[in-house]
């Protein structure tokens, strides 16, 4: 035996092994994002927005990162968004219903300041772009449970692009308001 630690039986040098493991655990939400959870079950996306510089922010974490003083007023949010950037997809993701090639893309709902990550689907991929504005594909209310998938992904909406200087600067009304 050459040499016991790297060698095997055939004496090629083992580089790597495959060991698939299956972890099962309970996340505690915490107080902010449970109440964006409870309102995401009513088919409601809320944020929280900051006391000091009044961006506002989802999911929310009860504190605004630029500022560090918490943040407690919920604001009810537009399931209509903005595409701030996106990629295109080509490889199959587990447990994704939609086929490669399709979309992810980091969405601004409109009264919010950030983005959410989503999926775009009943689009042409070629035709995505920063600016285009995009409406949420609810499942079946009955469905709907605490999480970000009660919306099955977004689909683009008949109305002009966004100005890349206004995205994620929309209120709640959207591009009109
Ligand atoms: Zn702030």
């Amino acid at each position: 035996m050459s040499d016991e630690n790297n060698v095997g039986e055939d004496n090629e040098t083992v580089t790597g092994i495959e060991a698939p493991i299956y972890l099962k655990y309970n996340f505690t939400a915490g107080a902010a994002a449970s109440r964006f959870l409870t309102r995401i079950k009513e088919g409601v996306l809320t944020g929280q927005r900051c006391p000091r510089c009044s961006q506002v922010y989802i999911p929310p974490r009860g504190s605004c990162a630029a500022c560090g003083v918490p943040t407690e007023e919920e604001v009810e949010l537009a399931d209509k968004a903005t595409v701030e950037s996106f990629t295109i997809v080509s490889i199959p993701i587990p447990g994704n219903p939609i086929e490669p090639p399709f979309v992810v893309a980091n969405l601004v709902p409109d009264g919010a300041n950030i983005s959410v990550i989503h999926l775009l689907s009943e689009c042409d991929n070629a035709e995505v772009h920063i600016g285009q504005r995009v409406q949420a594909v609810w499942k079946p209310q009955e469905e709907w449970g605490y999480a970000l998938d009660n919306i099955r992904y977004f689909k683009p909406l008949d109305e002009p692009d966004v100005p890349v200087e206004r995205i994620g600067k929309l209120p709640v009304t959207g591009l009109e308001g």
